[in-house]
């Protein structure tokens, strides 16, 4: 689906540039002139398809080879600090070309219409593109493109895959016809927030489908299984070009009345505030890769190991990391394979949620990556550790929250680490660092060295297992895990321990525990259903135990 050369662009935790359908963009665009009829002009129909990539490129406006914008186009788009045809990714450039949409067709520029058209197509589809799902990301850019892990043959992950056989044409026809205009509202502000909305909408009924396109992957994938997958990655096809073809009727409509929408400071904010409202009611169970989890939670009362976990968003936005999901989703799942009773915590719930207590919840895992949390979360989690809970910390960040351990992370230099800040990047410490487990961790995997089997820096994806720090070994602070290379010892994870002989917090770097970089497994059985790797069951195990959960089954 990544086409493009590797792209030198920084990345650290910032948004990354991943494209989400590939050909799939050009059936979308396809479909949507078919679904407007005469609502475009049928002269430049072939352009809208022809020009399905724009936003793909990183090219200033000006430098775009395929069509010159106007000067009065560009002023608007300026206006808004919107300054390549990537931003068009955003909610405030779809509301921006939606306008300039609307100007097109009031002017009746035929070449316009359909630029701008094919811009604002691209974007929609893109939110409902499955490989952003946080399990189909990841088994996109790493295990599949990345790490070549076997895999059931699955029907694919583009909605080019299902578009071009006569059959999916005729999938894709039957479920458009059936799919209603959503009219966007006449007035003109509503339209706008409307527009900007989409992706979120667009986001959660992509995630809904992860699983049921994700199980195509498995090995023993059953006839029912692959039609399901066909008709979830048609119906995400269909979404774009639905909602394309309904903000391009709405632009044409308001250019009929003459109205130009404006996109204001005052409309900006409302944006964030319907965004915010929309992301704080997105039900958890949006996200497939955490529905079944849900059901197999431990029962209220019951004491259990928390999992922090959080909704998706919109394409790459989240708190943690962007792997988190599916990290902390396979933790959830091994423990219970393993039988230890875990329960999800919801971010959001976090301020509010009595039940954070060192009595419900002995352990809490966190896979923090940047831990972009407001004060209000970080103000429970310091608090459930006050009062003597303990936290397994997958970093990432770790904000001060882990006493001793915090005290004694230092950030490492980039070039001792094995994960790169940059994107598409590669390191050298990532194919000559060995990592050996100490105490503990050596009950649990031995005393040999470790490599990683597949390369963490794949060339594209955002889901990277970064972390930037190295531990210093101090009174109070066992080593569990370090890292030599070209003669070096670097300690990289550990515990701070209580006077119990308990570890109050254990710390380890998101690289020791995302799955199959350190286990020699080759394939993943059943890839709607993730679990941690035969390493990671038996560090999370260990962990587990360290920090005074009884004795968990590794197997
Ligand atoms: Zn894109």
């Amino acid at each position: 689906m990544h086409t493009k050369a590797v792209l030198f662009l920084l990345a650290c935790f910032c948004p990354l540039p991943v494209f989400a359908w590939g050909p799939g963009h050009d059936d979308v665009n396809k479909l949507a002139v078919e679904l407007l009829g005469d609502a475009l002009p049928a002269a430049v129909t072939a352009n809208v398809v022809k020009w399905a990539h724009t936003p793909d490129d990183f090219a200033p406006w000006e430098k775009l080879k395929q069509f010159r914008v106007s000067a009065d186009d560009l002023r608007l788009l300026k206006a808004h600090k919107l300054d390549t045809a990537y931003s068009s990714h955003s909610a405030k450039g779809q509301a921006v070309e939606f306008i300039l949409l609307v100007k097109a067709f009031k002017d009746n520029d035929p070449q316009r219409i359909a630029f701008w058209s094919a811009c604002l197509l691209h974007p929609l589809a893109d939110e409902a593109a499955c490989n952003h799902d946080p399990l189909l990301h990841y088994a996109t850019y790493a295990f599949k493109a990345g790490y070549h892990l076997k895999m059931g043959v699955g029907v694919g992950m583009d909605f080019a895959d299902v578009a071009r056989s006569p059959a999916g044409q005729e999938l894709v026809r039957r479920l458009a016809v059936a799919e209603p205009p959503r009219f966007l509202p006449g007035d003109p502000d509503e339209a706008l927030l409307a527009v900007m909305m989409s992706g979120l909408e667009s986001n959660s009924y992509m995630t809904r489908r992860g699983t049921t396109i994700a199980a195509s992957f498995a090995l023993d994938a059953t006839p029912q299984q692959m039609a399901a997958t066909r008709t979830a990655l048609v119906e995400l096809g269909v979404r774009g070009a639905t909602r394309g073809r309904d903000v391009i009727v709405a632009a044409r409509d308001f250019a009929r009345q003459g109205t130009i929408p404006a996109l204001t400071p005052r409309l900006e904010a409302a944006f964030q505030r319907r965004k915010a409202a929309y992301v704080a009611a997105r039900p958890l169970a949006d996200d497939a890769l955490y529905a079944d989890l849900l059901q197999a939670q431990a029962p209220a009362g019951q004491p259990a190991v928390g999992v922090l976990v959080e909704p998706s968003i919109n394409m790459n936005e989240a708190c943690f990391s962007f792997g988190a999901k599916l990290l902390t989703a396979a933790a959830a799942r091994s423990m219970q394979l393993a039988g230890v009773p875990f329960r999800l915590i919801d971010l959001r719930s976090l301020d509010k949620n009595a039940a954070l207590t060192p009595q419900s919840i002995s352990v809490l895992v966190v896979c923090a990556g940047p831990f972009k949390v407001g004060k209000a979360a970080k103000d429970a989690l310091a608090a459930y550790s006050a009062a003597g809970g303990r936290f397994l910390w997958i970093g990432g960040e770790h904000a001060g929250l882990l006493g001793k351990l915090s005290e004694n992370l230092l950030a490492a230099a980039p070039a001792e680490l094995p994960i790169a800040s940059q994107y598409g990047q590669d390191t050298r410490v990532a194919h000559q660092a060995q990592f050996y487990f100490l105490h503990e961790f050596q009950e649990a995997l031995g005393s040999q060295p470790y490599r990683f089997v597949h390369n963490p820096n794949t060339k594209a994806g955002w889901q990277t297992p970064r972390c930037g720090y190295r531990l210093r070994p101090a009174e109070g602070v066992a080593v569990l895990a370090e890292m030599r290379v070209a003669g070096e010892v670097v300690p990289l994870a550990g515990a701070c321990m209580g006077r119990d002989g308990k570890a109050r917090a254990v710390f380890l770097p998101e690289y020791l525990l995302a799955p199959y970089l350190l286990s020699d497994e080759d394939g993943i059985a059943n890839l709607s259903r993730p679990s941690l790797d035969k390493v990671g069951r038996r560090i999370l195990s260990a962990s587990l135990t360290l920090l005074g959960q009884a004795a968990v089954p590794s197997k």
